[in-house]
């Protein structure tokens, strides 16, 4: 199938050197490439080997590394091809300000809102990848995309899955929203088992292949507690209509709950890239070569209660839903600090949720968010407050 088969869609793609950034370019070549997409900017950060060879096969305009030490090198990769470059904040800001009608969101962390943030207010529509995004800045975020006259379709497996199996015309009819969860690697692990894990044993996630900081979120279920929050705001849902299941299958991608009992679920492999083209050809169906779902191999889907106890990042997302506010922002900072740190092997899994959760509560008397400097402002204090607890924790190890 041809996307805008006469005038191809403009696309960026923020962190596209990455596990979605990476999909995205192969779902943009099973959908005709240029003959269907215009690919406007191409952004990475450490690996600008790769950014290159991706912005010369793409026909990208603008090439962009994030890590301005990395000009350099990535000019000198691109010398000769046409292509511009830029790197640095400066640069994520030429990105965001190229003409796009689709930008794929996928740079990891906070560092990816300030440029979908300028995209979304330009016009572009955005498909979310970069769930922090929406888990930092909330409704200013939802409001900035409708302001700026595009949508927001989001990429996340679970919430690509809710958006599509939530009928817009029942909205009122919309009882809960059930997020699956695979339970990742430890899922039958006591606390006592996690303590003592390695990031190699925490990074290899049962059944997708993602970047690192997610499928470390997998572990720990933090990914899942960013999605509660995600969900929340994309979905414009009460935090007691949240609901999480555990699937170790990960076939089920989530699903929707109507007042009459029905429950409407959206399935496939577990391949990041059905959500990818559903986002970059919505509001149609593509055709893509993924594995197709054979049931009689599957013979089982299994579902379990998750437990707060063991994942306790669960727990905090409720927290943080019911404080409301800048909670979180604070949460995805702080969590934020914690990963690198872990990954640094300067603390243990465990802790991770305890520095979230103790800078969570030093920062309960945070107000809400009034504009985007309020939530800039909420999420550097709390990255110096987890640090400083990071520290404390190091000294007492
Ligand atoms: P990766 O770590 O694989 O890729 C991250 C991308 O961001 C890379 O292009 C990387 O560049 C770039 N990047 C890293 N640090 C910075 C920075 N400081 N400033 C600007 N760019 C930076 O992540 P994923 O692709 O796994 O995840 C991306 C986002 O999508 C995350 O928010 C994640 O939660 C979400 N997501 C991912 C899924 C998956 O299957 N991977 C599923 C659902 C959601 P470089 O590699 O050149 O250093």
């Amino acid at each position: 199938m041809m996307i805008g088969k006469d005038t191809p869609r403009r696309l960026s793609i923020f962190g596209s050197t990455g596990s979605i950034g990476q999909n995205t370019l192969d779902v943009v070549q099973q959908l005709g490439g240029r003959d269907s997409f215009d690919i406007s900017v191409v952004t990475g950060n450490e690996n600008v080997e790769l950014l290159a060879q991706q912005a010369k096969a793409s026909g990208a305009r603008l090439a962009v590394t994030a890590n301005d030490g990395k000009y350099e090198a990535l000019k000198a990769e691109l010398s000769g091809s046409g292509i511009a470059v830029a790197a640095g904040v400066s640069g994520l800001g030429e990105a965001a300000d190229m003409e796009a009608d689709w930008v794929m969101a996928a740079i990891v962390g906070t560092a990816g809102l300030a440029p979908t943030l300028a995209a979304a207010r330009r016009g572009a529509t955005i498909a979310l990848a970069n769930k922090e995004c929406l888990v930092s800045a909330g409704d200013l975020f939802v409001d900035a995309v409708k302001a700026g006259g595009g949508q927001l379709i989001p990429v996340d497996s679970e919430h690509s899955a809710i958006f599509q199996s939530l009928d817009e015309a029942q909205r009122h009819a919309v009882e809960r929203i059930i997020l699956t969860a695979s339970g990742g690697p430890f899922r039958t692990w006591s606390r006592a088992e996690m303590a003592n894990v390695t990031v190699a044993t925490a990074r290899a996630h049962p059944n997708w292949s993602m970047g690192l900081k997610i499928s470390i979120g997998s572990a720990s279920m933090f990914n899942k507690a960013l999605e509660m929050i995600e969900a929340k705001h994309l979905f414009d849902v009460r935090p007691d209509q949240i609901e999480v299941i555990v699937h170790p299958q990960s076939i089920i991608h989530s699903m929707v709950g109507y007042t009459d009992g029905s429950v409407i679920a959206q399935l496939g492999s577990p391949d990041m890239r059905t959500a990818i083209g559903y986002a970059l050809d919505y509001p149609r169906r593509p055709q893509l070569n993924v594995e197709r779902l054979d049931f009689a191999k599957l013979s089982r889907l299994d579902f379990e209660a998750p437990d707060e106890e063991r994942f306790p990042a669960l727990r905090l997302a409720r927290t943080a839903l019911e404080r409301g506010g800048l909670q979180g922002a604070i949460m995805n900072a702080a969590e934020e600090v914690a990963f690198h740190a872990f990954v640094d092997e300067r603390i243990g899994f465990l802790q991770m949720a305890d520095i979230a959760e103790a800078v969570m509560d030093r920062m309960v008397g945070t107000g809400g968010a009034r504009s985007m400097d309020d939530v800039f402002a909420a999420d550097a204090e709390a990255r110096r407050l987890a640090a400083e607890v990071v520290a404390i924790n190091e000294k007492a190890a």
